[in-house]
């Protein structure tokens, strides 16, 4: 079984949607990537739901 899932997700600053890689292993998690459009730091929270199954949000970064 993989703790590892592509996720598609959506830009909160350009809107570009991308697929990322995400790993599932410790949950929940923070990290922050940067967009492979823009290049903005897209802050990340990926958790898994009642059911186990992965869920990514993908927000602005806090400053
Ligand atoms: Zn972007």
């Amino acid at each position: 079984m993989s703790n590892i899932a592509e996720v598609q997700i959506q830009c909160p600053y350009c809107g570009e949607e991308t697929a990322v890689q995400v790993e599932f292993t410790d949950t929940p998690s923070d990290y922050v990537e940067d967009c492979t459009v823009c290049c903005r730091p897209i802050q990340f929270h990926v958790a898994r739901d009642e059911d186990g199954q992965p869920s990514v949000t993908a927000t602005r970064e806090q400053e």
